[in-house]
């Protein structure tokens, strides 16, 4: 945040950014707005004629743990607040699922190859109804992380920001690393470690060089756990029994535990994933369904080629005969099910390698999903900054 265009502004003409700030209810991001807070207040001590250089909206997701923006007023005044010009949004998880289409996903198990119905407009699915179609706590998560990534971006556009704000620490990207290793996700690695453009706007992650323990240090020493109930909480993540918690929770417990005696690892696990670049030169790059990433490589040949390594074409004519009999009946399957389908003829899409793991595993052999409503511009492109 230390670049041109967010300092102090002396001239009334100069044009400000608009930021975006991704609000969660966890410990980095009260700092990291509070950090911000008194970067605003302290613009606006440089001088009489001093105007604050950037715009900051707050965005907060009315989820299962909703913020109580109520708290924040009290802790920093409704004055305080006006005079540096910080908005507040709130944007309700079920009303962005009903804005947009619910399409039905379907994957089909033999061919990797995925389906979509047309989607139809349901005002009455919740998000909650959403996720229930999933039983696997990690896949639930999953999807839960999917939608809130997408209600920012499309939340930045709505405010006509150009940046938006993420308020990870290198503990939790660490952990986001890892996790998303482990799930098959390698490809978002770079989109959560380097700050990168979607579309023409930007994403930025000005905690990036610390720590938890040193995050929660600042939020102890300011008081900022008194601003949600959350913070105050004492429970750790070892109370809870291991058949109970997702990838992404045991993973952030090991990074727990590994930080406090060896904090360096932290920081190599990052430098190591932002070090991962995707292959850039493909000419026609797909979206994810489901996650909107950009899909690089054909998960449907990875996942071939880990089964089964390169197989032997057929030779004789038995052979080809049995692969004739086999596609027919793959091809069969397909148009049986398609039959199904009500008379809308279900169109063929594309699915990243960690979604497509990620039904397959959890068994969900259809998926409604918002297919959301401004999906195409938002998507049209993710691009890698060459700076950092
Ligand atoms: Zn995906």
């Amino acid at each position: 945040m230390q670049d041109e265009k967010f300092k102090v502004k002396f001239n009334e003409r100069k044009e400000r950014v608009r930021v975006l700030f991704a609000m969660n209810n966890d410990h980095q991001t009260y700092v990291l707005f509070d950090i911000l807070v008194s970067m605003l207040a302290e613009q606006l001590t440089q001088g009489p004629k001093a105007l604050r250089g950037f715009d900051l909206i707050v965005c907060a997701i009315n989820d299962s743990t909703p913020i109580d923006f109520s708290k924040i007023v009290e802790y920093y005044t409704t004055e305080e607040l006006n005079r540096l010009g910080i908005e507040f949004v709130s944007v309700d998880c079920d009303s962005y699922v009903q804005k947009g289409n619910i399409e039905r996903l379907k994957l089909n198990t033999q061919t990797m190859q995925a389906y979509a119905s047309p989607g139809t407009r349901d005002n009455s699915l919740t998000c909650q109804q959403l996720f229930e179609q999933i039983s696997d706590k990690s896949t639930t998560e999953d999807l839960m992380h999917i939608i809130r990534e997408d209600i920012w971006i499309q939340t930045a556009r709505e405010k006509n920001c150009t940046i938006l704000i993420k308020p990870d620490s290198m503990t939790q990207m660490a952990v986001e690393i890892l996790s998303d290793t482990i799930r098959g996700r390698g490809s978002e690695i770079p989109l959560k470690t380097q700050e990168v453009f979607i579309g023409d706007f930007e994403v930025i992650h000005p905690l990036r060089d610390v720590l938890n323990s040193e995050v929660k240090m600042y939020s102890r020493a300011l008081s900022l756990d008194n601003l949600s109930p959350i913070l105050q909480q004492t429970k750790s993540v070892s109370d809870v029994s291991t058949k109970n918690k997702t990838v992404r929770e045991m993973v952030n417990e090991y990074f727990a535990s590994l930080e406090v005696e060896y904090p360096e690892t932290v920081s190599t696990v990052v430098k190591i994933g932002a070090k991962l670049g995707n292959s850039s030169g493909s000419q026609q790059i797909q979206h994810c369904k489901i996650c909107k990433v950009p899909i690089y490589h054909d998960p449907k040949q990875w996942i071939e080629q880990i089964t089964v390594p390169g197989s032997v074409p057929p030779q004789t004519q038995e052979e080809f005969a049995n692969h004739q009999r086999y596609l027919d009946s793959i091809n069969g399957a397909e148009t049986e099910e398609d039959a199904q389908n009500d008379s809308n003829q279900p169109e063929e899409v594309k699915l990243c390698y960690g979604c497509m793991v990620t039904l397959r595993v959890s068994n969900v052999f259809e998926l409604q999903w918002p297919s959301g409503p401004t999906e195409e511009q938002v998507l049209s492109e993710y691009v890698l900054d060459d700076d950092s």
